[in-house]
């Protein structure tokens, strides 16, 4: 992106979620809500840790919930640095209790099992029951292993798909370092949509980068279901410049398209035949995170439809859905985007719970992409509601300059890491 559209796309900003909500922070001492009432907010990632400390800035006497079964929360972003040798795991995990201490969030680490709309409660896995006066819900998003033949839960362990931050992303590293020089590793990702958009191409990029300093004869296959991706003239005149001709892109007509998997050959069937790999990076189809689905927030896609207005459930009222799980217009999965919409839907719940009118605001997404460690591309937007659709504002954002100088991307780099550390530290800081 150039100077004047990054200056241009500060200025949209200046009108967004994230000044709105500091706005609403500061200009709102304590709303006038009815004695203690309850926010239940399930998962805590980029949405849901989110919506819950934003909640309990701006409304200091609420009582929020916090569900999240895990201690430790591991961000995908930047975990494909951490598959290709350049960041630890433990880089990118987050623990929960300064939203505890810090804002007073009640944090149960729990398994939610569902929301019952009818009685306003969320029953969690271990028999107990949380009431809520409204409940924002986060889950990300689950795997699908009902859409391609010889994909199941087991072969997970064998072809990871590593787009959940954990041990699936060690398990991928780990195969990475075992093959030998000359091996071959098929990148398989998935149709739209799914959380991410770009990340399978930052994948490529950043996996050849290991492979061409320990085992440059190896080469990385790139079978789509897709017919083109996201910063796609970014990234192949990248890898180019960086890998001469190490990845290479098939579209679905072209070869990408997967018919079946076979976990035991280490193989992938498409319309042109049998592809074996070393390592096999097969990233599912997606759909909205389980409970969504057990509490019936689903609609025929598998995704939540919500009032783009709100985020509240067009099928359960009193249950707001954000990030992923979320049918949210024109943004894309990712995790500003889930961030972005948490904050803009805690000043709607507050608004609701205090019977007015919840306001409007603009939303944002930037979406940072490594090829290598010091080179990265970047696209931003930003959306606000046209009617009761989130849409993309004209003229806003952009991506980065074509035929760019290797100085560029370096500092595009240097940016990621601060739109990091920045986004980390407003939702767990
Ligand atoms: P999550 O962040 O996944 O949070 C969901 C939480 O809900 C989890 O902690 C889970 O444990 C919890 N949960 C699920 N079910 C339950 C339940 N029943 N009860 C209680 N808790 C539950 N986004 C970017 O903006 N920039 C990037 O550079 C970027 N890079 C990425 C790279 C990769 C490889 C991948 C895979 C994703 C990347 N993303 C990026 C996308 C980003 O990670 C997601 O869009 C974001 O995490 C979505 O937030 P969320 O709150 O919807 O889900």
């Amino acid at each position: 992106m150039n100077k004047i559209t990054r200056r241009k796309f500060t200025k949209f900003l200046g009108a967004s979620s994230i000044v709105y909500a500091l706005e609403r922070i500061a200009g709102y001492p304590t709303p006038l809500l009815a004695a203690k009432q309850k926010v239940v907010v399930i998962g805590g990632g980029f949405g849901g840790a989110t919506a819950a400390k934003y909640l309990c800035m701006m409304a200091p006497n609420l009582q929020v919930t916090l569900v999240e079964p895990n201690k430790l929360y591991y961000t995908c972003p930047f975990s494909n640095l951490v598959i290709g040798g350049h960041k630890d795991l433990n880089e990118l995990a987050y623990g929960y209790d300064n939203l505890h201490k810090k804002y007073g969030i009640n944090v149960i680490h729990s398994i939610a099992a569902r929301l019952d709309a009818s009685s306003k409660k969320v029953l969690l896995n271990d028999g107990g029951s949380l009431p809520y006066d409204r409940a924002i819900v986060s889950p990300g998003v689950s795997m699908r292993f009902d859409k391609m033949e010889g994909y199941n839960v087991d072969t997970v362990n064998i072809m990871p798909h590593a787009w959940k931050a954990g041990s699936s992303t060690l398990l991928l590293k780990k195969q990475l370092s075992a093959i030998s020089d000359g091996g071959t590793v098929l990148i398989c990702p998935p149709k739209q949509p799914y959380r991410c958009p770009p990340g399978p191409y930052e994948r490529a990029g950043l996996i050849a980068h290991y492979l061409k300093q320990h085992k440059p004869s190896s080469k990385i296959l790139i079978l789509d279901a897709k017919e083109q991706f996201a910063k796609q003239a970014l990234f192949t005149s990248g890898w180019e410049h960086l890998y001469g001709h190490m990845i290479e892109w098939f579209p679905g007509s072209a070869g990408g398209k997967i018919l079946r998997v076979d976990a035991g050959e280490m193989a992938v069937e498409t319309e042109f035949g049998i592809e074996k790999g070393d390592v096999i990076n097969y990233i599912p189809d997606q759909w909205a995170g389980q409970i969504a689905h057990e509490s019936g927030l689903v609609d025929e896609s598998g995704w939540c439809p919500v009032d783009q207005r709100t985020f509240e459930s067009k099928i359960h009222p009193g249950i707001h859905v954000i990030g992923d799980a979320a049918i949210a217009g024109a943004m894309p999965k990712s995790g500003l985007s889930a961030s972005s919409q948490a904050k803009f839907t805690a000043a709607a719940v507050i608004d609701m719970l205090n019977n007015k009118e919840p306001e409007t605001t603009t939303l944002a997404n930037t979406c940072y992409s490594f090829l290598a460690p010091d080179y990265a591309i970047s696209v931003a937007a930003v959306y606000n509601l046209s009617g009761n659709k989130i849409v993309k504002v004209k003229g806003s954002g952009g991506v980065s300059p074509p035929n760019a100088k290797h100085s560029v991307r370096r500092e595009e780099a240097k940016y990621a890491q601060g739109w990091y550390d920045s986004i980390t530290n407003d939702m767990f800081g």
